[in-house]
């Protein structure tokens, strides 16, 4: 009896490891898959005060493309297949041009003498009006 009851917990061990083997596989390449799909919806979005005076998606930029944004200051935006970056700029304090390189959704370079604002956006939320 007790050798029976031995045999079946170690299988039942057995089974939770790879049940938790399977769960973490699952866990991480959906992690990956998320992580990938908001890379390719990235969108760079420009904006003067509240208005948007230049949006790109990245997915469509195949190599460094610099684009002048309108503007009193001469701003000059590096857009990369992989992010985006205001490589020259005509503002006092430059702390636009210094901000460097943004890569992730979220993130914003802000030039406040031009009022400009550059912004990555992106994920599942973005998905139906870009596929669309
Ligand atoms: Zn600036």
């Amino acid at each position: 009896m007790q050798n029976n009851k031995n045999t079946v917990r170690k299988r039942v061990t057995a089974w939770d490891f790879v049940l938790m083997a399977v769960l973490v596989c699952v866990a991480v390449s959906a992690i990956f898959i998320q992580h990938k799909s908001n890379d390719e919806l990235l969108e760079v979005v420009v904006k003067k005060d509240s208005e948007i005076v230049y949006t790109q998606s990245l997915s469509s930029v195949s190599r460094e493309t610099d684009v002048p944004i309108d503007n009193e200051y001469n701003i000059i935006l590096r857009v990369m297949p992989d992010g985006v970056q205001v490589i020259s700029s005509e503002c006092g304090d430059k702390i636009c041009v210094n901000t460097g390189k943004i890569t992730r959704s979220g993130q914003a370079v802000v030039c406040l003498p031009a009022h400009i604002s550059v912004t990555l956006r992106g994920g599942e939320s973005e998905a139906d009006v870009i596929v669309g």
